[in-house]
């Protein structure tokens, strides 16, 4: 079994639609082992996107993730981190296939409705920022 990291987006919050992701979710069997709703600061999004710090876009992305609540989850299945990537589609939802959430939900390439850990490596840096081991249930 692996564990992967995933975040529900303000986007999707705001369109109320976390409960067609999680649905999306469940139906991949994946197992959700830990979830909360949180706000996150401004500098909470900075650190939780550091790798992307040099990129041209970072400042705007974390405004994005910062205007409103997320869904933060630990999901876990098998080959969890590839496997959510498949279930995401492309990071920007014109280029990503039919029947995943990017595709079915995304609005932009900024406002892509999901996240996921792309690595064993970012899963293991992304689970603890949000979660302690008793939450992962
Ligand atoms: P992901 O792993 O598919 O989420 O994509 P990246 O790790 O490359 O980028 C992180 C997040 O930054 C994406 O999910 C988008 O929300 C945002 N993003 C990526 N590329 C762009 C871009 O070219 N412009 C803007 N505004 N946002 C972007
Ligand atoms: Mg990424």
């Amino acid at each position: 079994m692996e564990r992967t990291f995933a975040i529900i987006k303000p986007d999707a919050v705001e369109r109320n639609v976390t409960g067609k992701v999680l649905a999306m979710i469940e139906a991949g069997g994946f197992k959700i082992v830990g979830m909360k709703k949180i706000l996150l600061s401004r500098a909470q999004a900075e650190g939780f996107y550091y790798v992307h710090k040099e990129r041209p876009f970072f400042g705007d992305l974390c405004t994005f993730m910062s205007r409103g609540p997320v869904i933060a989850l630990v999901l876990e299945k098998e080959n969890a981190i590839a496997d959510w990537r498949g279930l995401m589609g492309a990071t920007n939802p014109a280029n990503a296939e039919a029947g995943t959430i990017r595709k079915e939900l995304g609005v932009s390439i900024e406002e892509n409705t999901v996240h996921g850990s792309d690595s064993p490596e970012s899963a293991s840096y992304e689970i603890p920022y949000f979660f302690n081991q008793l939450e992962l249930v």
